[in-house]
């Protein structure tokens, strides 16, 4: 894997493509720096060497024009604070200004390009933007697994640019060595925990884990797809009409495969969708009329423990409830803690991916107990789904 550390960056300029897409609040207050923190050992190993960082990187969706609540300058004291140093910023991705802050940057300075999505462009894979873009540095760095799915003109089409100038960042190296471990080498038992709110978001990987695990778990809003499917009553839960049938065809290939599913025995209800709502433990596909089910209840939490914890190799997307609420938390940080258990007491290796599952296990503060929680979402599920990244293959090639 062509990583920065073959490359001396003294006297260059290096162009990076990072994932800063951070959540802010209404204030502008940076609510998780994960994303910039993890692409830190990148930049500094290049400032290290003597050479110069322009970073870019998109925020949010804007609508393919400039708009303030997306502009990158609301990060960047965070940044200069992390870096330690004063960042300075472009208010344009590409132009006059960039190209001459960019050429007028010394060694050891870093310069922040204005959101590419201001650009629709970016997201259209455009060949021209990609070559304004790529002019501004002298070697290209990928170190956005977030993004690394999309074949954009940042994450993929301006490395055509860099024939031989092109390297993986430490973030990306380190996310593509986890998800390999996963993917081809993955110690037995090997278990994926599935979870969230849809089914048809995660079929083609439970398609693709079919061949690789040998337990699958499946909780959260999606069982109760399953359960409705199987015949039973799940009241006013969430439900994919539409996906039932896949959900027995799903059930039926894992039979065949000799794959282990487990599914909730029980669940939580509740009479709303509120944190304070009236809540009972039922079992599965006995949901009254009226009633949701929030969270698996404590019968499935024992059950799906013990495979967690007699696992070697744990793959987890997707909470196994409204973890959001803290009534209905209690399956999902429990599903966490045994996730930890067999990190700690089994020796597994644990690879938490997803939005939602690393947000749940950064909740419950347990984030450092396990082996990897991956920065990517959709990049992480479509590695996952065997599909070959285009912002891996921008620099493979
Ligand atoms: P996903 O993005 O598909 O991984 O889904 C994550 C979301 O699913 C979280 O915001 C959860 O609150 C939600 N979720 C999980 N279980 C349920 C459920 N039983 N009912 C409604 N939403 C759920």
């Amino acid at each position: 894997m062509k990583t920065v550390d073959q490359c001396d960056f003294k006297d260059k300029k290096a162009l990076i493509r990072v994932d800063f897409n951070v959540p802010l609040d209404k204030d502008f207050n940076i609510t998780d720096d994960k994303r910039m923190r993890a692409a830190l050992p990148t930049i500094t190993k290049i400032l290290n060497d003597g050479g110069s960082v322009i970073l870019m990187s998109h925020l949010g969706r804007p609508k393919g024009g400039p708009e303030d609540k997306y502009s990158l300058k609301h990060i960047l004291g965070d940044l200069s604070r992390m870096l330690d140093l004063e960042v300075k910023f472009a208010d344009d991705c590409i132009g006059a200004d960039a190209a001459e802050k960019a050429k007028d940057l010394e060694p050891g300075q870093v310069l922040l390009l204005e959101n590419l999505r201001f650009y629709k462009e970016e997201e259209k894979g455009d060949k021209e933007f990609a070559g304004k873009l790529a002019k501004l540095g002298d070697v290209y760095v990928n170190d956005a697994f977030g993004t690394a799915h999309r074949a954009h003109a940042s994450t993929s089409i301006i490395a055509e640019f860099f024939p031989t100038e092109k390297y993986f960042g430490y973030l990306m190296a380190e996310e593509l060595k986890n998800a390999e471990k996963i993917n081809n080498n993955a110690d037995k038992p090997f278990t994926a925990i599935m979870g969230g709110a849809k089914v048809s978001d995660k079929i083609l990987l439970i398609e693709s884990l079919l061949d690789k695990v040998d337990n699958l778990i499946i909780g959260g809003g999606m069982a109760y797809t399953f359960a409705k499917a199987q015949g039973g009553e799940i009241g006013t839960s969430l439900l994919e009409a539409d996906r039932m049938e896949l959900c027995l065809e799903l059930l039926e290939k894992a039979k065949a495969k000799g794959v282990n599913i487990l599914l909730p025995v029980d669940t939580v209800i509740a009479d709303k969708f509120d944190n304070e709502a009236q809540k009972k433990n039922v079992d599965s596909g006995q949901i009254p009329a009226d009633w949701m089910g929030l969270d698996i209840g404590p019968k499935s939490v024992d059950l799906f423990t013990d495979v967690i914890k007699n696992s070697k190799t744990l793959l987890w997307n997707g909470p196994m409830g409204v973890f959001e609420m803290a009534n209905f938390e209690q399956g999902t940080r429990a599903i966490a803690e045994a996730v930890v258990a067999a990190t700690k007491e089994n020796d597994a290796f644990s690879l938490i991916g997803g939005g939602d599952s690393a947000a749940a296990i950064a909740k419950f503060g347990l984030e450092d107990e396990v082996s990897y929680v991956s920065t990517g979402g959709g990049a992480l599920l479509e590695y996952m789904e065997g599909k070959e990244l285009p912002g891996v293959k921008a620099i493979n090639d």
